[in-house]
C-alpha cells in the first residue's frame, strides 16, 4: 500500500484524548477524554467559548502542543490508519503541511515576516516533493491564482504585511492545499476578518473543499459559520463534548443546555435585539472543573443529580448524543421562557 492509497474506516479517530498542562495553580484538564471521528470529504465542527478545549484538540492531532503541555497516555489518534502518537517525529513532520493541513486564526502571525508570500507557498512543494525552485514557485503562483488573489503573478513578490488581512488568509489557504492534504484543520479561520471578507473567505473554503475533497475540522465559536458549512458539529465544554449531532438535528433540537445557549446567543437575520441572550457566567479554569456536571454553575435547569453525579455522553437518537442527565429525565427540562437569564 503506498501512502496514498486510503485505508476502510474514518479518516480520523481519536479516542480519549487528555491533553494536561502543568502550571502554578496545579495541573489543568483542557482536554478530557474526548473521542470523535471525521470521515473522508466530512467537514466537522468544533464548536464551544474560549476555554473549551477546541484549539488545543486540534493542536494535539498534529502533536503541536509544547511544554508544559502533554498528551497523556491512553489517548491514540489515528489518521488514515495510522497512529499518529505512536509515528516517530520525521513522519510526524512529512504529515503535517502535506496529507493534514492547518489554517491558522491569525495569519499574521502564522506567516514569516522575511519572506515573500509567494516564496511561503512554494517552499511547501520544495519540503514536501523536493520540488525544483522554478517549478515550486509557479505551483505557488497557480495556487494564490486559485485562492482568488488577483494578480497573483505581481503579488507573489509581496511580503506578508504588503497584503490585507484577507488576503494573508488566502496565502495561508493556499499553503494548505497546496499538497492536496486529505484533512484540513481551520482553527478559526475568519475570526480576525471583517464580515465581508469573512463571506469571501468561508466561500472559498467550502469550494476548494468540495473540488478537493478533502474532510475539515472547523473550529469555531460562530454557529452561523456552522449552520453554512458543517455536515457534523461537536460541542466542547469544560474540556469534554457535550453533545454531537448532525447540524439540522443541532439546531432544530439541541439537547444540551449549553448548546441551546449557544444557540440563543447567535445573532439571527433581521434579529432586532440589542443584546443576545448570552449564557451567564464564564467556563471554569481547567485546574477546577467542577464535580458532577461541569456546566452546573450556567445551567438554567441544574437540580441536584448535576451536583452529585458527571452526566455520561448518551445517545439522544441514533447519530445524536449529549452529555446531560436531562436526556434521561426530560421531565426535569423548566421551560426556556422560566429558564432564561434574568
Ligand atoms: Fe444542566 Fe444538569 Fe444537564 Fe448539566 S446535567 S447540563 S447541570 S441539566
Amino acid at each position: 500500500m503506498t501512502d496514498r492509497d486510503p485505508t476502510p474506516g474514518p479518516l480520523l479517530e481519536v479516542r480519549d484524548l487528555v491533553v494536561l498542562f502543568d502550571g502554578p495553580a496545579g495541573v489543568a484538564r483542557a482536554v478530557d477524554g474526548v473521542s470523535f471521528d471525521i470521515a473522508r470529504g466530512e467537514t466537522v465542527a468544533l464548536v464551544g467559548e474560549s476555554g473549551c478545549g477546541k484549539s488545543v484538540t486540534a493542536l494535539s492531532l498534529l502533536r503541536l502542543i509544547d511544554r508544559p503541555g502533554r498528551i497523556e497516555r491512553g489517548s491514540a489518534i489515528r489518521y488514515d490508519g495510522r497512529d499518529l502518537l505512536d509515528l516517530p517525529e520525521p513522519a510526524m513532520r512529512a504529515l503535517r503541511g502535506n496529507r493534514i493541513a492547518m489554517i491558522f486564526q491569525e495569519p499574521a502571525t502564522a506567516l514569516n515576516p522575511v519572506f515573500s508570500v509567494g516564496d511561503q507557498v512554494a517552499e511547501v512543494a520544495r519540503i514536501h516533493d523536493r520540488a525544483a525552485r522554478d517549478d515550486a514557485w509557479a505551483r505557488a503562483v497557480a495556487m494564490l491564482k486559485r485562492t482568488g488573489i488577483p494578480d497573483a503573478t505581481a503579488r507573489a513578490h509581496d511580503y506578508p504585511h504588503q497584503l490585507s488581512g484577507g488576503m494573508r488568509q488566502r496565502v495561508m489557504i493556499a499553503m494548505a492545499l497546496m499538497m492536496g492534504p486529505t484533512l484540513i484543520i481551520a482553527d478559526e479561520p475568519t475570526t480576525a476578518l471583517d464580515v465581508t471578507i469573512q463571506a469571501q473567505i468561508l466561500d472559498l473554503l467550502r469550494d476548494v473543499q468540495r473540488a478537493s475533497g478533502s474532510a475539515v475540522l472547523l473550529i469555531t465559536h460562530d454557529l452561523g459559520i456552522v449552520a453554512e458549512m458543517a455536515q457534523r458539529v461537536l460541542v466542547m465544554y469544560g474540556g469534554e463534548i457535550v453533545e454531537s449531532a448532525p447540524v439540522r438535528t443541532l439546531f432544530a433540537r439541541p439537547a444540551h443546555p449549553y448548546t441551546s445557549g449557544l444557540l440563543r446567543a447567535m445573532p439571527r437575520r433581521g434579529d432586532r435585539r440589542e443584546r443576545l441572550d448570552a449564557i451567564p457566567g464564564t467556563v471554569p479554569p481547567a485546574t477546577a472543573w467542577p464535580g458532577g456536571c461541569r456546566f452546573r454553575d450556567r445551567c438554567p435547569h441544574a437540580w441536584d443529580k448535576c451536583a452529585a453525579e458527571a452526566p455520561a455522553l448518551v445517545q439522544v437518537t441514533p447519530g445524536h448524543a449529549a452529555r446531560c442527565h436531562l436526556v434521561a429525565e426530560p421531565r426535569r427540562r423548566i421551560p426556556a421562557t422560566a429558564a432564561a437569564p434574568a
